[in-house]
């Protein structure tokens, strides 16, 4: 099984997680259009994604989904509030199915985390097959113990990096877009995401992608100095310990699992 971050950043988010075969996408951030494409150029059919998971309703995360779902009938799972919003709005045309806390498709374990951020249901996933298992952890602005817990031994996870403080802090965002930004229910900082990393790394995570970084206060090279730094602080070391890799707004990349 494979994670494909095809799409991450605060501009647009979809990443693939299976095989050939079967698989899921979690959230439709951009147009069907780049996702499409994004699947033919990793050689994976479209008739393989066996469902899309919404995290929660924030455009980077649904834009491309009512397309998605009139073009291709691939079937939607959220969280029942999400689930109810979205529909209002008109953004689902396919069949929706509500996630209650652990759902199971064509062999996929799906476990729906809560997380802290300002949308009506928003969650992270963590999902198993065949004795293996990731994650796709963003948008939150704080790091919860029941997140903590939920995510404990996960093998691979792509973990929010949204902002460097400085950049934040000294950057054009008008005072009040920088205070969501950076409250509990925001988006989780360099700093925080290298904190939560060690207590990943120490609980058996071999392999880190750090995703949804802000394009204007953030980037790939300062995600990753502060990450792996933090890490080497308490005697990780990347290589030998960990595997990590900060993504691009669009990538082609993909890691094992
Ligand atoms: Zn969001
Ligand atoms: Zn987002």
């Amino acid at each position: 099984m494979r994670i494909y971050p095809f799409f991450s950043s605060s501009s647009g988010n979809c990443t693939y997680i299976g095989d050939r075969e079967h698989g899921l996408l979690i959230d439709c951030g951009v147009s069907y259009t780049r996702v499409k494409n994004a699947l033919e150029k990793a050689q994976i059919p479209m008739t393989a994604v066996r469902a899309v998971l919404i995290t929660h309703e924030h455009s980077d995360h649904i834009y491309g989904l009512k397309m998605l779902t009139r073009k291709t009938a691939i079937p939607v799972y959220a969280r029942r509030a999400t689930l109810d919003y979205l529909a209002n709005k008109g953004c689902i045309l396919s069949e929706a199915h509500d996630i209650e806390e652990e759902t199971e498709i064509d062999g996929f374990h799906i476990t729906a985390i809560p997380t802290m951020h300002d949308a009506v249901s928003p969650c992270a996933y963590r999902i198993e097959r065949d004795g293996k298992n990731c994650a796709v952890c963003t948008d939150l602005g704080t790091v919860t113990s029941p997140v903590e817990e939920a995510l404990r031994g996960v093998r691979t996870i792509l973990l929010e990096a949204n902002y460097d403080c400085d950049m934040l802090i000294h950057g054009l965002y008008p005072y009040e877009l920088k205070e969501r930004i950076s409250s509990y229910d925001g988006h989780l900082s360099n700093t925080q995401s290298a904190e939560f990393a060690v207590y990943l790394v120490k609980n058996g995570t071999e392999q880190i992608i750090s995703g949804h970084l802000s394009q204007n206060n953030n980037t790939p090279g300062c995600a990753r100095e502060e990450i792996t730094q933090t890490l080497l602080k308490n005697g990780l070391e990347e290589g030998k310990d960990y595997m990590y890799k900060a993504a691009e707004p669009e990538n082609d990349f993909y890691f094992n699992w």
